[in-house]
């Protein structure tokens, strides 16, 4: 069979197009993956974008006659320098105007359930925010010693921006909190529950329960179970809500006057023995599940 390939032969003087037409494709197709990287970094971290742009500007007057490892080697370090300095060390003091602090990362008894969570700039909060979780996180380790509160998405630092896909955190009076978990059957404590994003990892309705995730998803609320596709756990533990523990969690956070609400699932709520505490409130079929995390607002 005739290989088309072989006896393709380009017309000699088309050379110089041909070349310039590959050069424009390769142009053009590193502008677009760029500008993708840019405005992804932008929806992830805020300011991650505006920091990939400021390297890709210092790049291009670098030395380009070194190997190709050395290249990468150097490029990145210096990306990661101006992330992370940028990020930890000059960010706070701006987010502040904003009247945003961030949350801490390695303390003994907040933390968030991921690292990416600080490195993408999703834990920003009000100072009320940040007195009121640390001090519910303090007071769980007290009464459960060694047991760590783990955060999840807050707010991003500057202004009030969405934090997609949330609706409702933009002021960083809004933070979402992972419940605590223990081993099925076992009743052993367990340090957080395995999903990677930290969502998604349902205490499912259990027989006499009211059951607002069927509820829902017959109202044609499609999304409300959404969270569950992205956990991922390939740990392989199967764990259970730990009803003691949240109780406690619940009650010394509703019992400040500045905290104003707080989402959980209906079902938790009554496992919980809380139906008369007023501050813990269904969502809405509008929302997503929670019965995976809590969603905590203060004034
Ligand atoms: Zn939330």
């Amino acid at each position: 069979m005739c290989n088309l390939h072989r006896h393709f032969v380009i017309f000699p003087p088309f050379y110089p197009l041909i070349l310039s037409m590959k050069n424009t494709f390769s142009v053009l197709s590193k502008f677009i993956g760029w500008t993708f990287m840019i405005a992804l970094l932008t929806f992830l971290s805020q300011t991650g974008g505006a920091i990939l742009f400021v390297f890709l500007i210092i790049r291009s007057f670098l030395s380009k006659d070194i190997s190709k490892p050395k290249r990468m080697l150097r490029n990145w370090s210096i990306f990661f320098a101006l992330y992370a300095g940028f990020n930890f060390l000059i960010l706070p003091s701006i987010a502040e105007r904003s009247g945003k602090v961030p949350l801490p990362v390695f303390s003994e008894n907040l933390r968030p359930h991921r690292l990416a969570y600080a490195f993408l700039n999703r834990h920003y909060v009000t100072k009320n925010m940040r007195n009121e979780i640390m001090n519910a996180a303090d007071a769980m380790s007290k009464k459960y010693p060694g047991t760590v509160t783990y955060y999840l998405d807050g707010s991003h630092p500057i202004g009030t921006p969405r934090l997609y896909p949330h609706i409702k955190h933009k002021s960083g009076r809004k933070l979402d909190v992972c419940f605590f978990y223990k081993k099925k059957n076992g009743g052993d404590e367990v340090e957080k529950n395995p999903s990677i994003l930290g969502y998604g990892y349902f205490a499912p309705v259990r027989k006499g329960e009211r059951d607002l995730p069927a509820e829902c998803a017959e109202r044609g609320s499609w999304w409300y179970g959404f969270t569950g596709w992205f956990v991922f756990d390939f740990t392989g533990q199967d764990l259970e809500i730990d009803a003691d523990k949240n109780r406690y969690f619940l009650e010394t956070l509703t019992q400040k006057k500045a905290v104003r609400r707080i989402f959980i699932e209906p079902h938790l709520k009554e496992r919980f023995g809380m139906q008369g505490n007023e501050k813990i409130r269904f969502h809405g079929c509008w929302a997503v599940r929670h019965d995976d995390h809590l969603h905590m607002e203060v004034n």
